[in-house]
């Protein structure tokens, strides 16, 4: 009888125990965030431009973000809430709740992790040294980088008009711009190799300065101590479009551009 009773007794503490400890953790878990994205890179390689999903609807995903508008006309960036489109003259400008976009980019930031990287490095440099620090590769990350730059290159696309060409074909008509000695923030994600032809594979980043006057897509940089804020997410939700142009797509085998082709200048 003795034995049953200390029996019950240790079965109580332990499911008591567990009922702590367990949901306590659940709700500390940092892996329950969404990437949410609207087409894929597929799509948009092959000249889909047409918006599907309109800013109404994707700041119910997310704060932050990137991608682009409807008819690929110029780079978007997403910031506190705020989606701002940066077209090819470099001008940047709040976007319209009503505006489309063919691919983007959300979540709703909440960064976990920071990393400081101290010293002076360039853009690629700052790639390794974020792999060399990821706890895993094996999910997407939001990344925020903010403060002055000594250096930043970006661009911006023109507009496209039917029959649309690939995107390997836009972008050897894109704008660059440089910065120097610039502050702003840069607006990113990583996603893992096993979500090539979703998504961008590797590091991409948008840009925007501290006055929302200018930005766009990163092509090199400089950065001189960069605290990088990491978000990690274990959700991916993608909004693929309901179109004519989407369905009839040969979205089979579509030659996917690296990221570095893709940045090429
Ligand atoms: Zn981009």
């Amino acid at each position: 009888m003795k034995i049953k009773r200390y029996l019950w007794i240790a079965i109580l503490t332990i499911t008591a125990l567990l009922g702590i400890i367990l949901p306590g953790k659940t709700q500390q878990h940092p892996l329950s965030k969404t990437l949410f994205q609207t087409s894929t890179i597929s799509a948009l390689s092959i000249g889909i431009y047409e918006g599907n999903t309109n800013f109404r609807q994707l700041k119910k995903y997310g704060n932050f973000g990137l991608g682009t508008v409807n008819y690929l006309d110029g780079e978007m960036i997403g910031l506190d809430g705020k989606f701002y489109q940066v077209k090819a003259d470099g001008v940047a400008s709040v976007i319209p709740d009503s505006m489309t976009s063919p691919f983007a980019t959300v979540t709703f930031f909440k960064p976990q992790i920071l990393i400081n990287l101290g010293g002076q490095i360039n853009y690629q440099q700052l790639q390794e040294l974020l792999d060399q620090h990821l706890p895993t590769k094996n999910y997407p990350y939001a990344i925020r980088i903010q403060g002055n730059f000594p250096y930043l290159k970006f661009r911006s696309v023109p507009k496209q008009t039917p029959p649309y060409r690939p995107l390997a074909e836009v972008v050897k008509e894109q704008s660059i711009f440089e910065l120097r000695n610039v502050n702003g923030t840069l607006v990113g994600f990583r996603t893992p190799k096993y979500m090539q032809g979703i998504n961008l594979n590797g590091y991409h980043f948008h840009f925007i300065t501290v006055n929302r006057k200018t930005g766009g897509h990163i092509l090199d940089g400089q950065f001189q101590n960069a605290k990088v804020e990491l978000d990690t997410l274990s959700k991916v939700e993608i909004n693929l479009p309901t179109t004519a142009e989407f369905d009839q797509a040969d979205l089979g085998d579509v030659n996917l551009l690296k990221s570095t082709e893709l940045n090429r200048n």
